[in-house]
């Protein structure tokens, strides 16, 4: 394992960002900004109070009555100019990200790179947001659905994509006409205020109301205020199944809308017929990357009899070899757990998984560091899909489950309570489709020859049962941030009605 920087360092380094995107440190006791790195402390913040949630969402309420009507192609130079800071302060938010959320340096780059990349896609739907024209069954009357802004947006978000999740809501949000109030993690207070800063910059040089975009700096507390709020149209939360559980009831009990992205428990197949060195990598990728904490991370392997053995052999080999350590270091590949706690709770899943039957056949025990709670990727092989496997535990951890049929594979793969994202390795192209196809995988991405995570923003991004039924992001996702409008013109002078009722 490489040195660690000095908490110190670290510190330097994030206030050097924050000074380049030009954020003011809000210092106070309320919150702490911690890096896993060291897993020590780097500042105390003050924390928005619930009177100021209030507000916020009430300024936000006010800026959406003037946003709502700034022509959709005006409101995307907003966010193209929101994609240009991006690039300008890319470095200095993927070091922010490494420091608060532990992700290797590529992966934190990549982070910024994704949210770039909304903001373009974002720019191109202002110009994009297609209503359809429908026959109409009356002689002179035109049938058209209109598609208008919906109102406040209140985005919750995760520790693990701190910023990209934020983006993916509030750059289509804003195209959209909608205003954003953001509650991010408590565990990346830093990142969420250098994203916003930018926004908040690029909104003043676009000249838009300027209480577009509030962001609440504080605990679930705050969220909550968020969900309760009837001025808040759409919810959009992301984060575990737990925390969508509470909130999804309390939102539908004042009739407004949600957008839930909750956990998942990713699997792969793979086939006898599969290319194994092309398996090997997407598996690595998916399993050990970001050290376990993605939503979309392998979770389950699901190997043929006749090459699982070879595999998981090959997969102990890589997985003895994985760097671990300092995030900023090139040569790492496996960075920090986001907590003591996330450590722990490996721990006493691989023990359940062992008493479940279980035997680890690589990795699974913590590196011992002067801070930090850095963990060596385990592979557990299993007897069955017990109790465990079927859990999303937010670490590095691939059950390996093994299979003879087709069929099994499919049953196995979808015997979960989460729908997120799944894929086959196989050179069967009957094979590939069938695990396609709606007797197939039952999630909502679902790939060939490549692995579970690391998904395009082009495409919708999101997933069934627990993982919440939600859609971010690319395609039609758009559709959740407006409210539909169907409209019958009359431009006859008959008063005809619909199903030839006669009346009058
Ligand atoms: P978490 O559920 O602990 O917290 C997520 C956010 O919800 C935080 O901002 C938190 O303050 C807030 N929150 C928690 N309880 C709340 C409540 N009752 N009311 C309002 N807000 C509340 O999740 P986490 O540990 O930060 O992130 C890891 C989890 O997120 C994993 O389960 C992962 O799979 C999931 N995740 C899902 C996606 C996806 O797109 N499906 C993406 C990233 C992360």
């Amino acid at each position: 394992m490489s040195n660690l920087p000095t908490t110190e360092a670290l510190r330097d380094r994030a206030r050097a960002s924050l000074e380049r995107i030009g954020v003011t440190i809000p210092e106070g006791d309320d919150l702490q900004a911690r890096s896993p790195i060291t897993g020590e402390h780097l500042f105390g913040l003050r924390a928005t109070t619930a009177e100021q949630v209030e507000q916020a969402i009430g300024e936000a309420t006010d800026a959406f009555r003037i946003w709502r009507t700034t022509p959709a192609p005006a409101r995307g130079e907003l966010v193209r100019t929101l994609g240009e800071l991006l690039r300008t302060h890319k470095s200095d938010l993927a070091d922010l990200i490494t420091i608060e959320a532990g992700k290797i340096r590529s992966e934190a780059l990549g982070e910024v790179q994704e949210m770039i990349d909304i903001c373009e896609f974002a720019v191109g739907l202002s110009r994009q947001l297609y209503g359809r024209t429908i026959a109409s069954e009356r002689p002179g009357h035109r049938l058209a659905e209109t598609w208008h802004p919906l109102g406040v947006v209140g985005v919750i978000s995760a520790f693990n994509f701190p910023a990209a999740v934020w983006s993916w809501n509030t750059a289509i949000a804003l195209v959209c006409g909608d205003a954003v109030v953001w509650k991010p993690s408590e565990l990346t207070p830093l990142v969420s205020l250098a994203a916003s800063h930018l926004l908040d910059r690029a909104i003043e040089q676009t000249g838009a109301p300027r209480e577009l975009h509030r962001l609440l700096l504080a605990d679930r507390t705050a969220g909550e205020l968020l969900v309760d709020d009837p001025r808040v149209a759409l919810v959009s939360a992301t984060g575990s199944t737990r925390m969508g559980r509470e909130v999804a009831p309390r939102v539908a009990a004042r009739f407004g809308r949600v957008l839930l992205e909750l956990g998942g428990n990713n699997a792969t197949v793979v086939a006898p017929s599969a290319d194994l060195d092309l398996a090997l990598q997407g598996i690595v990728f998916a399993a050990a990357g970001t050290a376990g904490q993605r939503c979309t991370t392998l979770r389950r392997l699901i190997a043929h009899r006749d090459v699982a053995d070879q595999l998981v052999d090959r997969l102990a080999t890589v997985y003895g070899r994985l760097p671990i350590g300092d995030p900023f270091d090139e040569n790492t590949l496996v960075g920090p757990l986001i907590t003591d706690a996330a450590a722990d709770a490996m721990a006493a899943a691989l023990d359940r998984a062992q008493a479940e039957g279980g035997k680890i056949v690589a990795g699974g025990r913590r590196v011992e560091t002067a801070g930090g709670a850095y963990v060596e990727p385990a592979i557990v092989r299993m007897p069955k899909q017990t109790a465990i496997v079927r859990e999303e535990t937010f670490a590095p951890i691939l059950y390996v489950l093994t299979y003879d049929t087709f069929d099994e594979a499919v049953a196995l793969h979808n015997d979960v309570p989460q729908g997120l994202s799944s894929s086959i390795f196989t050179r069967d192209q009957q094979e590939a489709e069938r695990f396609l196809a709606a007797d197939g995988s039952d999630c909502g991405i679902a790939n060939v020859n490549i692995g579970t995570s690391g998904a395009e923003i082009g495409g919708a991004f999101g997933g069934e049962k627990e993982t919440g039924g939600g859609r971010e992001s690319g395609s039609d996702a758009w559709r959740a941030y407006m409210r539909r409008a169907t409209n019958t013109v009359n431009y006859s002078s008959t008063l005809s009605l619909a199903q030839n009722v006669s009346f009058l």
